[in-house]
Order: structure tokens, then C-alpha cells, then sequence
């Protein structure tokens, strides 16, 4: 039986884990769970899957739930309480599912603990990709990709060696305004932004889609995970989303990795890496489906994946100031705050503001990410 670890265990790809785990009771068992604000599932998810450990985001939270529930079950909040559920003695893999550099410092310590780490939290490698892959090859640190694209290229790879890669070629649905003209982006309001076309993700992650910033992050994710140089790591879109992304080989041959889309899959691989087990669900049916489509990336019209190839060939801090200006944007945007079309411009100024520190720490990374969220705000 694999203990599992689980951070951010309310959102998208919390909950997605947890029907692995539901559907695996022989194979996984829960053993520390984080969540942010959501008590409500939280109290749920205790009484489902018992874990000897809980941490959530606020401390008169982790007051009430301490009162309600037996003294077996310790009861934790904020980063100390995140970085417990990432370092749990039980646990034999984390699943990093937090959103936002949040994650950053818990995955640090968790590899500084030996764990295995499936993660789905790409802003902690956009934020600080070195720290994360220096101390992972220091420790000897499996991290494992869940986001789908990187799992499929992750699974492409098995049996190859990363040495014969041309390139990457990483499929993009291209969002919620796939089919609009730059024009037609001006006033776009935070519901038709969430109204994604293929995937049921997060909120944040769901605007990172229609902004394109989110292939942007993925890019730069790609970069770290796989050791690839921007100029051989490509994008193209794929509208229906089947097609995870692709592997481009020396001798041209190209491997690829297709499914229905269901982030169960990539995130069950990642819990039962080598190994593949059951699942439930729809199978694949390319007769039903009949075609499928690629069309070329337009950087003029998806200007967030221009910025994020721009910030990773840059390198050192830009990455982080292109991540916290996102965030930040992102966050304004679905509070109404600033148009959909000011979190690119956001971006853009930020990054030109920003003078770039080559191999920052972790305390560097700190101060540029609050400078850089404080920016954005002041420009309101
Ligand atoms: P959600 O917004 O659905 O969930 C985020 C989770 O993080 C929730 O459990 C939330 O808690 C918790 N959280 C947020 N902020 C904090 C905080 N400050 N402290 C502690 N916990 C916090 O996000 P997703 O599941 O969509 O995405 C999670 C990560 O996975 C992101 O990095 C995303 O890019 C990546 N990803 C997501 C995919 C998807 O299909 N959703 C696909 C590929 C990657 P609560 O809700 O209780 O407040
Ligand atoms: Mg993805």
C-alpha cells in the first residue's frame, strides 16, 4: 500500500487524487491532506479518509476542526502546517495539487525529506525551476509530472533516453477564446473566460488557458522537468485535446501520447509510475472522433506565451516576476478588478520593469515575488 500524501486536496486536482484514491482503496491510502479556505469539504474529506494529519490555511479553522475531531487526527495551518503535510513521516509520495508559488518552500522541504514528489503546482517551477531541480538531483528526488502534457511526454520517454530528443512539441487547446480576434478580447468578462472548451480545472488555471499564459508556464515547467533548451521546445494547437504532446527524436521519429482528456489518468500514472493500473472511464475512440486538428501558435495573438519564452531564455528572476505579475493579475481579474486583456499588460510592464538577478535564492525569490505582486497592485 502506497501512503499518499495530498496538498491542496479542495481544488481541481485535489479532488481529481482523491477519486484515484477512492478507486483504489487496496493500492492507496490517504494519510495527510492540505487545504486553503474550504472547511466545508475538508470536514468531509476527514471523516472519508481519515488522515493522521490535516493542515489548512487559516488558524481559526484549524481551531474548529481540532475541537470536532479526536486528537489522532493533528490539526495544523498555514506554511508550517503545509510543510508538515509535504514532509509527513508516513507518506511515501506528495502530491503537490497547491496552487500558486505557495508551493515553493513546502517542495524544497520535501525534498530535503526523501519524498517522491508527483507535481501538479506548476508555479513553483516557473517561480524558482533551479532551486527545485538543484536540490531534486542533490537528493536523488523523483519528481513526477501530473500535468498532462508533462506526463505525456514523461510517458513517451519511457525506454528512450533524454539524449535522442530533437524536441518537444506540446499540444495547446488554445482556451476559452481559441476562435476570437484580438479585437473580440477587448471587455471579455470573468464567466465566458471560465467556460474552458475541453478541460473542468481550476479557476486560476482556467484563465492561465485562455490567456495562453498557462502553455506559457508549461513551457517553462518543460524546460526544468526535462532538461530542454526553449529553442527546442515548441507549442502547437490542438483544439481537441487528445494529443497530450509529443516527443520529436533525432532520427524524426515522433512519440506521442493520446487519451480522452481526464487529469485521472496523468494523475494515477503518477502514483503508480512504472506501473499502470485500471481505470474506470471513457476509452479512447479515434473512429468516433474521425480528425483531429493542429494549427500554428499565433505570439501575436497569445501574447502571455511570448512573454513566458521571452522570461525563460532570460532566465534567473524574470521567470518569478513573470509568474507573481500572473498571479496576481489573475487573481484581480476574477475579482472583477482589471480587464481581461490588462493581465498581458500587467506582464509586460512588469517584466520590463525588472532587472534581472541570474541564479537568485530563495529569499531573493521571496522579495522579488511580493515586489512584484505589490506592483501589480499599485497600478490599479
Ligand atoms: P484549484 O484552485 O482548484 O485548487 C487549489 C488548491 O490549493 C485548493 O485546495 C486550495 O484550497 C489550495 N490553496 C490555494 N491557495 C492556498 C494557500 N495560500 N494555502 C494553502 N492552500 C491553498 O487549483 P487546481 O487544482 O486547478 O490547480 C492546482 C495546481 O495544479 C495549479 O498549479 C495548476 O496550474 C496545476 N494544474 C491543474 C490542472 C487542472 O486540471 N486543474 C491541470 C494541470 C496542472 P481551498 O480551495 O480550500 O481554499
Ligand atoms: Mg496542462
Amino acid at each position: 500500500m502506497k501512503k499518499v500524501s495530498l496538498m491542496g486536496a479542495t481544488g481541481s486536482i485535489g479532488l481529481q487524487t482523491l477519486d484515484v484514491i477512492r478507486e483504489h482503496p487496496e493500492e492507496f491510502k490517504l494519510t495527510a491532506m492540505s487545504v486553503g479556505k474550504n472547511i466545508e469539504k475538508a470536514r468531509k474529506m476527514i471523516m472519508e479518509f481519515s488522515p493522521r494529519l490535516v493542515s489548512v490555511q487559516y488558524k481559526e479553522d484549524a481551531e474548529s476542526l481540532s475541537r470536532e475531531f479526536p486528537s489522532s487526527i493533528k490539526i495544523l495551518h498555514g506554511e508550517e502546517g503545509l510543510v508538515e503535510v509535504a514532509c509527513h513521516q508516513d507518506a511515501d509520495v506528495l502530491v503537490n495539487a497547491v496552487l500558486g508559488s505557495v508551493g515553493l518552500y513546502p517542495t524544497l522541504q520535501a525534498i530535503e525529506a526523501g519524498k517522491t514528489i508527483a507535481i501538479a503546482n506548476k508555479e513553483t517551477l516557473v517561480t524558482a525551476g533551479h532551486l527545485v531541480m538543484e536540490a531534486a538531483k542533490r537528493k536523488g528526488t523523483s519528481l513526477l509530472p501530473v500535468d498532462s502534457e508533462h506526463s505525456a511526454i514523461f510517458q513517451a520517454l519511457q525506454g528512450e533516453k533524454e539524449k535522442n530528443i530533437e524536441k518537444l512539441i506540446i499540444t495547446a487547446s488554445g482556451g476559452s477564446f481559441r476562435d476570437r480576434t484580438r479585437d473580440e478580447l477587448v471587455g471579455v468578462t470573468v464567466h465566458e473566460a471560465l467556460n474552458h472548451p475541453n478541460w473542468s480545472m481550476g479557476a486560476k488555471i482556467t484563465i492561465d488557458s485562455a490567456s495562453m499564459m498557462n502553455k506559457g508556464l508549461e513551457v517553462i515547467e518543460a524546460h526544468w522537468l526535462f532538461d530542454m533548451p526553449y529553442d527546442q521546445i515548441s507549442v502547437v494547437q490542438h483544439r481537441e485535446s487528445i494529443i497530450h504532446s509529443m516527443i520529436q527524436f533525432h532520427d524524426s521519429s515522433v512519440m506521442a501520447q493520446l487519451g480522452t482528456p481526464d487529469m485521472r489518468v496523468p494523475i494515477q500514472y503518477a502514483l503508480t509510475y512504472p506501473d499502470r493500473f485500471h481505470r474506470p472511464g471513457k476509452r479512447l475512440d479515434l473512429v468516433e472522433i474521425g480528425k483531429l486538428h493542429f494549427e500554428e501558435m499565433d505570439l501575436d495573438r497569445f501574447r502571455c506565451l511570448a512573454f513566458a519564452y521571452d522570461a525563460g531564455r532570460i532566465g534567473g528572476s524574470m521567470t518569478t516576476v513573470l509568474n507573481a505579475a500572473n498571479e496576481a493579475s489573475v487573481a484581480l481579474f476574477l475579482d472583477n478588478k482589471i480587464s481581461f486583456l490588462d493581465i498581458e499588460r500587467n506582464i509586460e510592464k512588469a517584466m520590463n520593469a525588472h532587472k534581472v538577478i541570474h541564479k537568485p535564492d530563495l529569499e531573493t525569490i521571496y522579495e522579488i515575488d511580493l515586489h512584484t505582486r505589490r506592483l501589480v497592485s499599485s497600478w490599479l
